[in-house]
């Protein structure tokens, strides 16, 4: 069904008077001993649009010619006299005009702490950019690229669909799933060319006899467990591994890798026993006539602290995005981050003192306050928890997020008090704010949210980054 042959009780608009909203106006019918009153308060509302300084009012409203662009047949009436829209200009319309929210990716900031990690370790060594989960929430596909034209040579990913929307984006780089795949996805593999971290024997054989039968090599990465205890072959069982699976002519052992548990902890004791159990894996491989490949071991903090663990690669993530893994890496490296999260102001009210905001009115109003509200909620990845404990930063200056953070939208104060030296805001609808960025002197990180909800910033980047605002690249 065309856009145009909705029947008017859907769109909600009366089929002779186009300015009456339908539904409105039938329960206003149905209410009609409360009629006097709804009539008053609409009469209130139109007079409060209208004192507004910016938005579509009365007087001002844009030029009807002007939306005409958006006609297809150059607004010419059909027969019925129906004016069609044309969709390819109704696509047109930019993401971040049809809803005043997006995160921003600065590439510039992932080409420098590609770079810089590029720079910090030796010139043979490879570096892996780590672009799991949508690159941890700045878009996959982007953040390969600009990772590959900055000295990385290698990517990982955590699923085979991830690596296939890679594939699909025309990226050639080697790709590793950082865990073994279900068997049933062992044809996609080979059809992409992703090689799988192995762990189990009877995948191993799987998937070489799948290549075999296709005259495929079946490259992998054997993941070793050294004490993290989520994936891999024991530390001690690996010639044992090697020896089910190495007579299967297909396969080739490409890498051979561990994860460290508490890379990024002051307290290195469970991190030197990892490192040790690893070298001893790689010693009895080599012992036992099998070469182990490209030997990798250092997420983003043991690529920062330790040198002597970056063996043949290291496997960049957090770090390329500019966070820090945790406080231990802050003094060694200076990153920049690359996500910030932007919202407009969309409507304003002066809320009388003791009045309550949002959901709960748990927040009063002290007066003298404008509240100012921004289409960004926690479907937005701006979780509830956060509610009354971060600030809004508006023209340089920091306010205070105030009331319940709604699914889609949530408010904050501004001060409109004058007294000593302060700076008197002046918010206007269509303002653009920062939930996270800097902006003068004002700065509010995915870490000092993180602090507040108790989790780290992986997380916060994710839940912004994977949320439905969309990505913005500078
Ligand atoms: C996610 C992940 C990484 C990257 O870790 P960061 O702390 O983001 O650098 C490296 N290796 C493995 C196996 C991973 O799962």
């Amino acid at each position: 069904m065309a856009m145009n042959d909705l029947p008017n009780g859907f769109t909600g608009f009366s089929k002779n008077r186009p300015n009456d909203f339908e539904s409105a106006k039938s329960a206003m019918d149905f209410h009609a001993a409360s009629r006097s009153v709804a009539s008053d308060v609409s009469r209130q509302s139109r007079r409060a649009v209208s004192d507004k300084p910016a938005g579509w009012v009365a007087d001002d409203r844009p030029d009807t010619r002007a939306v005409l662009q958006f006609a297809a047949n150059g607004g010419k009436p059909d027969e019925r006299g129906v004016i069609p829209f044309d969709p390819e200009k109704l696509a047109a319309i930019p993401e971040i005009e049809r809803r005043w929210s997006w995160v921003e990716i600065d590439l510039n900031a992932i080409r420098h702490n590609t770079k810089t990690v590029r720079r910090n370790v030796a010139p043979g060594t490879h570096l892996m950019a780590v672009v799991k989960s949508d690159a941890y929430g700045h878009g996959a596909v982007r953040c390969a690229k600009t990772a590959l034209n900055s000295g990385a040579d290698y990517l990982a990913v955590a699923t085979i669909d991830e690596a296939i929307e890679l594939r699909e984006n025309y990226i050639n780089a080697p790709i590793l799933i950082l865990s073994q795949p279900p068997m049933t996805a062992i044809p996609l593999l080979l059809a992409y060319k992703v090689m799988p971290s192995v762990y189990d024997p009877q995948f191993a054989i799987a998937y070489a006899e799948a290549a075999d039968a296709f005259h495929l090599r079946a490259p992998y990465h054997l993941a070793v467990n050294t004490g993290m205890n989520r994936i891999g072959v024991r530390f001690d069982d690996v010639v044992e591994f090697m020896s089910q699976v190495s007579f299967h002519r297909a396969l080739d052992l490409v890498g051979t890798f561990t994860h460290f548990a508490t890379a990024d902890e002051v307290e290195t004791l469970d991190f030197g026993i990892q490192v040790k159990r690893f070298v001893e894996a790689i010693n009895a491989l080599r012992l036992a006539g099998f070469d182990p490949g490209i030997i990798h071991a250092a997420n983003s903090a043991a690529t920062m602290r330790f040198s002597d663990v970056h063996f043949d690669m290291v496997r960049l993530g957090i770090g390329m995005y500019g966070l820090h893994p945790s406080g231990v890496t802050r003094p060694l490296i200076e990153l920049k981050p690359a996500m910030s999260v932007h919202a407009r102001i969309t409507d304003m009210r002066a809320v009388p003192m003791s009045e309550g905001v949002s959901y709960g009115l748990h927040y009063r109003s002290p007066g003298s306050v404008m509240i100012c509200t921004i289409p960004v909620g926690y479907a937005d990845g701006f979780c509830r928890g956060l509610s009354g404990r971060t600030d809004i930063i508006l023209q340089g200056e920091r306010c205070a997020q105030v009331g319940n953070i709604c699914m889609d939208q949530c408010m904050f104060e501004v001060d409109m008090r004058s007294y000593g030296s302060r700076r008197r805001l002046n918010p206007q609808v269509g303002d653009e704010v920062l939930l996270v960025g800097r902006q003068g002197m004002s700065i509010i990180t995915l870490d000092d949210l993180a602090n507040t909800l108790d989790t780290i910033n992986y997380e916060m980047a994710i839940s912004f980054g994977n949320s439905r605002l969309p990505r913005v690249y500078v």
